[in-house]
């Protein structure tokens, strides 16, 4: 996208439709199809889709071809299994080369993927698989043994259990998924699928409350493939890597679909976060888009610029980061220490896509999370009390909303029809984030309304207290709460985690208020600063406020099925 204005007059869904390819004779969109059998039955067939980086320095190819062998063979086995349209099939098993053919494979037979992390607890994994009625579940010996079988009394829906892991099978259900794989015919046919039809079930992050569970249907494609087109600037001859989990949305949206839609070679790597292998993948494997999030990024600005020297980043072109909001900071520590600016993108998982974002084309507000994809009508609004929405003009603050039915929207949350209908207002949908947007049209992130505090009769977004004690020299994170006061009715607090090297000290928190202070003007700065090692954060990687607030105010902690570093 060379024009950012020009593209928004001439957009329309109907040509991004056309782009694709659809199904043989006219019989409707799967995403399976646009993503492997258009490029396995052409020219990229030989093309690795995914080059696989293991945990122990082992690493495997896959191309186009082996994705539509694979993923035939999955559907057919599924088939076998009586897996019907709309059920649905649950992974817990990380991010291994098996992974995409089972995705595939489950999408091409109109069933239902539904990603658990495998880092999950028994407790929360048994809920998830409960809600979401799972017929079939795909995972590894060692989780099935120490989390699922204690459980099989509580899923009397689940049929199959197949085993990546196992030669043989267990028992009449729970089988080998290797032998089935190879018993089965690499030979399918995707039968007509409705754009409608569902395709995904995604809980959300439980950053807010307990996890909901979003549903997108084949359609969600076109979103997919027009954002890897307009933000993620996919070409095909680039080497993409997300780092997200598909346990997390942008892990399947981006970590699996839409790079294959545009035929790129796409890192996965199986290891977690670390330092030096990130930057070593980087350079190895001459990434030049490369998708992350905040909570890496500040890691990354944590260590010493000495440990990125030692590596070549001249491949890289293209930063994004998604998740959270993102601290101008790191967007200058990006120019400086990577050599490329970090561009923001906002989305959900009921979005099922990037909805606003800054683009390569145009210039990045630092702290604003930019403009609205072309073909999305993003809008401010606060709701009257007849209950209808008032719309606001620039620089007025209110709810991020969207007007409803672009393709990539979410058509329920899984068993909870009241929860979905009051997320919308009329033709909008309500994203529950609070924002404003300035005269040139940059939306800016200011909390999620949960989040918001209510300070001497001001409303304080966390974001802009931590985005500002991050630019201490000191101050490597920090997660801020309203903590209720009699006189103020919330007194705003930050939790602060330090750069190594510097410790906590009564005079560093005077300097840390101070410093506030002066940034943000004594309403909004910060009155109370705890250190602290760590910030509760999300699987995705996102700070939970809420837990932060419980903690302080000694009430119940709520649902933490999704806390990193919970029971797994
Ligand atoms: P839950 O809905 O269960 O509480 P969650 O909202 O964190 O969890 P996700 O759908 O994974 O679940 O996250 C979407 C939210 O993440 C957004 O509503 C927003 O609050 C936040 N977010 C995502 N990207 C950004 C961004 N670029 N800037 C600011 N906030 C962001
Ligand atoms: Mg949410």
């Amino acid at each position: 996208m060379l024009d950012y204005s020009e593209v928004c007059t001439t957009f329309s869904w109907e040509a991004v439709r056309a782009s694709l390819q659809g199904l043989p004779n006219n019989s409707g969109l799967n995403i399976a199809h646009e993503a492997i059998e258009r490029h396995a039955n052409g020219p990229l067939r030989d093309r690795v889709a995914i080059r696989w980086l293991g945990k122990k320095d082992t690493s495997l190819e896959l191309t186009y071809g082996e994705l539509q062998a694979g993923s035939n063979r999955f559907a057919n086995l599924l088939k076998q299994l009586g897996v019907n349209k709309g059920e649905r099939v649950f992974w817990l098993a990380g991010r291994i080369p098996i992974l995409y053919s089972v995705f595939f494979g489950i999408l091409k037979t109109g069933a239902v993927f539904c990603p658990l992390f495998s880092a999950f607890g028994p407790e929360p994994i048994a809920q998830r698989l409960e809600r979401g009625n799972a017929k079939i579940l795909v995972t590894t010996e060692r989780q099935y043994r120490k989390k699922i079988e204690p459980l099989l009394s509580r899923l009397p829906e689940l049929e199959s259990i197949l085993l990546v892991d196992r030669e043989e099978k267990l028992n009449e259900w729970v089988l080998s998924l290797p032998q089935l794989m190879a018993d089965s015919s690499s030979e399918f046919t995707i039968p007509p699928t409705d754009p409608e039809d569902k395709a995904i079930l995604h809980f959300t992050s439980g950053t807010t409350g307990m996890p909901k569970g979003a549903v997108h249907v084949h359609n969600a494609v076109l979103t997919h493939w027009i954002t890897g087109r307009y933000v993620l600037d996919l070409h095909p001859e680039d080497v993409f890597w997300c780092t997200a989990d598909p346990g997390w949305v942008t892990g399947t949206s981006y970590g699996i679909i839409t790079p294959l839609l545009h035929g790129v070679t796409s890192i996965v790597d199986e290891a977690e976060f670390e330092i030096q292998r990130w930057y070593q993948i980087l350079e190895q494997h001459k990434v030049t888009v490369w998708y992350t999030a905040p909570t890496a990024i500040r890691m990354l600005m944590r260590a010493s610029a000495d440990v990125r020297e030692k590596y070549d980043l001249s491949a890289l072109r293209l930063i994004h980061s998604v998740g959270e909001p993102l601290n101008p900071e790191a967007i200058f520590w990006g120019q400086r220490v990577l050599g490329l600016p970090i561009h923001d993108n906002w989305w959900q998982t009921e979005t099922g896509g990037i909805m606003v974002a800054n683009y390569a084309a145009l210039e990045i507000r630092p702290g604003s999370m930019g403009k609205p994809l072309p073909g999305i009508e993003a809008a401010i609004a606060n709701r009257l009390p007849d209950g209808t929405l008032q719309l606001e003009g620039d620089e007025v603050e209110g709810e991020l909303v969207l007007r409803r039915g672009w393709p990539s929207m979410f058509r329920a949350y899984l068993h909870e029809q009241e929860r979905y209908n009051t997320c919308f207002v009329g033709d909008w949908y309500l994203t529950g984030d609070l924002a404003r947007r300035d005269t040139d049209g940059y939306f800016w992130f200011i909390g999620r309304a949960d989040d918001i505090i209510k300070t001497a009769g001001h409303m304080v977004g966390p974001f802009e207290v931590e985005s500002s004690l991050m630019e201490h020299a000191a101050v490597a994170e920090a997660g801020v709460i309203g903590k209720p006061e009699p006189t103020i009715g919330e007194l705003v607090k930050a939790f602060v985690v330090l750069k190594p090297g510097f410790s906590a000290s009564d005079e560093l928190k005077q300097e840390l208020i101070g410093f506030g202070r002066i940034r943000l003007g004594s309403a909004v700065a910060p009155k109370e600063i705890e250190f602290t090692d760590n910030l509760p954060k999300t699987r995705s990687g996102k700070i939970m406020r809420r837990l932060l607030k419980a903690r302080e105010l000694g009430l119940p902690i709520g649902d933490t099925s999704t806390l990193e570093g919970s029971a797994s």
